[in-house]
């Protein structure tokens, strides 16, 4: 689903989309940080952690430790494939948990975030990716460079020490928004609910912006 929002609130929160009622089943959290003003509009995209459908009033509720922290224009909601959610786009930015990077506006299509001052050492998580039944064979990832370092992506399964499903090999790109789709093979086998983490490795510092990935049969 797509949330479009500003917020020129030093505080963060987070944006809780319930059925029914105030306390309902959450179907999908939006974090939201400051845009740059409460007039900068974004459009941020997430996956819905539930599944939605028939009739229902729709609650937006909100959590957070400030004050006012968004401002929000309009939602929509996006039909799935019928796919395990693995096989839809997994923006970047929509980690679970994450050590060493940061979030900013992005150019490349579509708008919202992309994840920056990614380093080796750091690493991304992203809980509940279904594969399902057969296995992923491929993950797209949508990056850009600008480093003069090179380095890897390493797609792992449950933790930041799990088995390696994929390694991306990164290179300049022509710029920290000059972005490019890059298909990788994966080299074991994916099935069922996993944590998909992404680590990385590389000889030097920053090497990637990552906009979103999506896996593929
Ligand atoms: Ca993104």
């Amino acid at each position: 689903m797509t949330t479009r929002i500003a917020s020129g609130a030093t505080a963060t929160g987070t944006i809780h989309y319930r059925l029914d009622s105030i306390t309902g089943p959450i179907v999908a959290s939006v974090p939201v940080s400051n845009t740059g003003g409460w007039q900068s509009w974004q459009s941020r995209v997430t996956n819905l952690s539930g599944s939605a459908t028939g009739v229902h009033q729709l609650y937006l509720t909100f959590t957070g430790s400030g004050g006012d922290f968004t401002n929000i224009n309009w939602f929509q909601f996006a039909r799935g494939t019928g796919l395990p959610n693995g096989y839809s786009v997994t923006q970047a930015e929509a980690s679970s948990s994450q050590s060493g990077t940061q979030t900013e506006a992005t150019s490349d299509t579509g708008g919202g975030l992309n994840v920056g001052w990614i380093a080796p050492g750091d690493w991304l998580a992203y809980n509940g990716i279904d594969f399902g039944t057969p296995t992923a064979v491929s993950i797209t990832t949508r990056i850009a460079s600008g480093a003069t370092a090179s380095g890897t992506i390493q797609v792992r399964l449950d933790s930041t020490t799990g088995p390696i499903i994929a390694s991306i090999p990164i290179s300049n790109t022509g710029g920290w928004q000059s972005w490019q789709s890059q298909v990788t093979n994966l080299s074991a086998s994916a099935t069922g609910v996993h944590q998909v983490v992404l680590t990385f490795t590389g000889t030097g510092g920053d090497f990637v912006n990552i906009n979103w990935f999506q896996f593929a049969r």
